[in-house]
C-alpha cells in the first residue's frame, strides 16, 4: 500500500540526443493524481501530449520511441527508468525536439533531477498490476517472462562474446534505494564495429564516449574505467525498468530476462495486457481494471494538462 507520488516543483535539464544528435532540453512538471506519465509539447499556440504508456509505443530499434497523432519522442527508457525507479506515478515531461537528453548514457541524472524537484505524496493509493500467472514472449535464443511474486524482482542475463561481458546475471529487488545506487548509474554500451552501422541507419549520431561505454573487438575504448564490472547487464536492468514502465502502474512479479532487448521487453509489456486473465489489479478495482484494458490511444488523450509558462520555454 503506497500513496501516489508526483513532483513536488519543475525541473530542467538540457543536452543533445543520442540517436538524433541534436540539442535537446526537458522540463518535468508536477500533476495530479492518476495523470500517469505524459509528455507533452508546446507546439505553435497549442500542447500537444503522449502518455507514457504501449499504446502509443513506436519503434523500438536501439531506443524506446513513443508516438502520437502530432509528435514523436525518441530514447524515453531512461528517464521513464528514473520516473518508475524512484515511485513516481504522476508527472508531465515537457520536451523541445524529438528526444530526450542522452546525458551520460545512464539514468543517474534523471534521478538527480527529479531528487531536485523532491517528491509529494499525494492523497489517492497508488495501484499494481499482480501478476497471478506466468507471461512468456519468446524469440529464438531471447526470452522475457513474469512469473507470480510477493515482491517486485527482475533477474536479467547477457552472454555476449566480449572478454569484458561475457556471461552476466543480476538480480534486482525493486526498491528505489536499489534503483539509485545499483542501477540508475549503469550506461547504454555499444560496440565499436556496430556503431559505423548505427551511423549509416541515422542513429547514434550524438553518441559519444561521454554518454556510451564503447567496446573495442577485446578491449574498452573509454578512458574511464567501467562504473561496475556487470555494468552491462546492469544497464539491461535500466532499460527493462522504464520499458515496463508503458503499462502504466508497477507490476508485482519476479521478471526473468535472457538476453533481451527493447522489442522483448515491450512485446512482454502488450502480452500482459493481452492476457488480463493472469493478473489483478490492486487498489484499483476491476473497473479500473477494465479501464486499462479498454482504452485506447484515443480515449487516453490528456484530459487537464500544466500551465507551461512560455519562460520556461526561452531557457
Ligand atoms: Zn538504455
Amino acid at each position: 500500500m503506497r500513496q501516489q507520488q508526483t513532483l513536488s516543483k519543475s525541473g530542467f535539464l538540457s543536452g543533445i540526443g543520442l540517436h538524433s544528435g541534436k540539442p535537446t532540453s526537458i522540463a518535468v512538471h508536477p500533476a495530479p493524481q492518476n495523470t500517469g506519465i505524459i509528455f507533452v509539447k508546446q507546439e505553435a499556440n497549442k500542447i500537444v501530449a503522449c502518455p507514457a504508456t504501449i499504446q502509443y509505443l513506436g519503434q523500438t530499434d536501439h531506443c524506446t520511441t513513443l508516438q502520437a497523432a502530432d509528435f514523436q519522442i525518441q530514447t524515453v527508457e531512461h528517464i521513464l527508468a528514473a520516473m518508475a525507479g524512484l515511485e513516481i506515478d504522476n508527472a508531465y515531461i515537457e520536451i523541445q525536439g524529438n528526444e530526450i537528453p542522452a546525458a551520460d548514457g545512464s539514468a543517474a541524472p534523471f534521478v538527480e533531477l527529479l531528487e531536485g524537484c523532491g517528491l509529494t505524496a499525494q492523497e489517492e493509493l497508488g495501484s499494481y498490476i499482480k501478476i497471478v500467472q506466468p507471461i512468456h514472449v519468446q524469440d529464438e535464443q531471447r526470452s522475457i517472462a513474469v512469473l507470480p511474486s510477493a515482491l517486485p524482482r527482475i533477474s536479467y542475463t547477457i552472454d555476449f562474446p566480449h572478454p569484458l561481458i561475457q556471461r552476466q546475471d543480476y538480480e534486482h529487488s525493486c526498491t528505489p534505494a536499489e534503483f539509485t545506487r545499483n542501477i540508475s548509474a549503469a550506461r547504454t554500451f555499444a560496440f565499436r564495429q556496430e556503431i559505423e552501422f548505427l551511423w549509416s541507419r541515422g542513429l547514434g549520431l550524438g553518441g559519444s564516449l561521454n554518454n556510451t561505454v564503447v567496446f573495442s573487438e577485446s578491449d574498452l575504448v573509454n578512458e574511464e574505467e567501467l562504473r561496475f564490472t556487470n555494468e552491462c547487464v546492469r544497464h539491461k536492468v535500466l532499460d527493462l525498468i522504464g520499458d515496463l514502465s508503458l503499462l502504466g502502474f508497477p507490476v508485482i512479479g519476479h521478471f526473468e530476462a535472457k538476453r533481451a532487448g527493447h522489442f522483448l521487453h515491450t512485446k512482454l509489456v502488450q502480452a500482459i495486457l493481452d492476457n488480463p486473465d493472469k493478473w489483478i489489479l490492486l487498489n484499483g478495482g476491476e473497473a479500473n481494471k477494465s479501464r486499462i484494458l479498454e482504452r485506447t490511444a484515443s480515449s487516453l488523450a490528456p484530459t487537464h494538462l500544466p500551465e507551461l509558462q512560455p519562460a520556461f520555454l526561452a531557457v
